[in-house]
């Protein structure tokens, strides 16, 4: 049942009376579960042939099956980028309905949120265009309690969108402050920034704006959607400042203490 309550008050702010209602989601839930189970089920029978075809592709390319010209090649190493991008998407499907479902596995434990960032930092440096990775943080440890796989699918999407959204030769910064007993941690880039009509809707399913358009980039609108699931399991808070043609910072605050593990049926692909 999903309740309503609402009060209407006189000038004076006194209550007259209120309205409340009553409806039952029962069906609504559903409905849900059977749309988060149908995409976990078609997912999981989509990665399966996508993944023999790219073993096939690994075997044409390594000449294993014959020497190609430098012709066939190309075309097999655009089929086995295709091929890896369908599996990355499909692998993002599978991730939302795992999430949605609220089986998802949590498993915090203390990690060095500045050892973190340098190792993600040099793991990163040649993911991203050409732009040079700046880390900004005072001399660790910064102990924070958290599910590093979680925490990673968050940062390594703000940084893919630092870059995806921002010029070769504009540096892209990576910060942690300490707050107290939280800490935030913040992905700024100088890039082309996100409309200020369209911000409210940005950590919404699917969700892309409409300058990226201009620029010719890939994506599937659902990478900050996850970012902002995720967050929730973890006990913190999401949020970003941008400026359209200047550029943006996206950060994520944790709790210091974290929160307790979760039990859970399933992780992220
Ligand atoms: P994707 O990048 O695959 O489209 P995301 O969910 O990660 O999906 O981001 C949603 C949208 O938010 C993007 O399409 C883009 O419009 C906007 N966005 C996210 N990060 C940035 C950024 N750093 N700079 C400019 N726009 C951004």
């Amino acid at each position: 049942m999903k309740y309503n309550h609402r009060d209407h008050l006189d000038k004076d702010g006194v209550i007259q009376y209120y309205v409340a209602t009553q409806r039952d989601v029962t069906e609504q839930k559903e409905v849900d579960q059977m749309k988060t189970d149908f995409v976990s089920l078609v997912s999981h029978q989509l990665r399966t042939p996508l993944s023999s075809m790219r073993w096939n592709l690994e075997m044409l390319l390594a000449g294993d099956i014959g020497k190609l010209s430098a012709k066939q090649k190309a075309v097999i190493k655009s089929t086995e980028e295709a091929n890896a991008r369908m599996i990355k998407l499909i692998s993002t499907l599978l991730n939302i309905s795992r999430i949605e479902s609220r089986k998802l596995i949590v498993e915090p434990e203390e990690i060095d949120l500045v050892a973190y960032f340098e190792d993600l930092a040099r793991q990163c440096q040649s993911n991203v265009k050409g732009q040079k990775l700046l880390l900004t943080m005072p001399k660790g440890p910064y102990k924070v309690v958290v599910d590093p796989m979680l925490l990673r699918q968050i940062t390594n999407n703000f940084l893919n969108n630092a870059s995806k959204y921002s010029p070769e030769d504009k540096p892209i910064e990576i910060s942690v402050v300490d707050q107290g007993g939280k800490y935030k941690i913040s992905v700024t880039d100088h890039g082309i920034g996100i409309p200020q009509s369209e911000q409210r809707k940005i950590f919404g399913k699917f969700f892309r704006a409409s300058n990226v358009s201009k620029h010719a980039t890939d994506g599937t609108g659902m990478g900050l959607y996850i970012g902002s699931m995720l967050v929730k399991l973890l006990g913190g808070t999401i949020g970003f400042e941008s400026q359209e043609d200047k550029g943006s910072t996206f950060w994520v605050e944790l709790p210091r203490s974290g929160v307790s593990a979760r039990a859970g049926e399933v992780k992220l692909v």
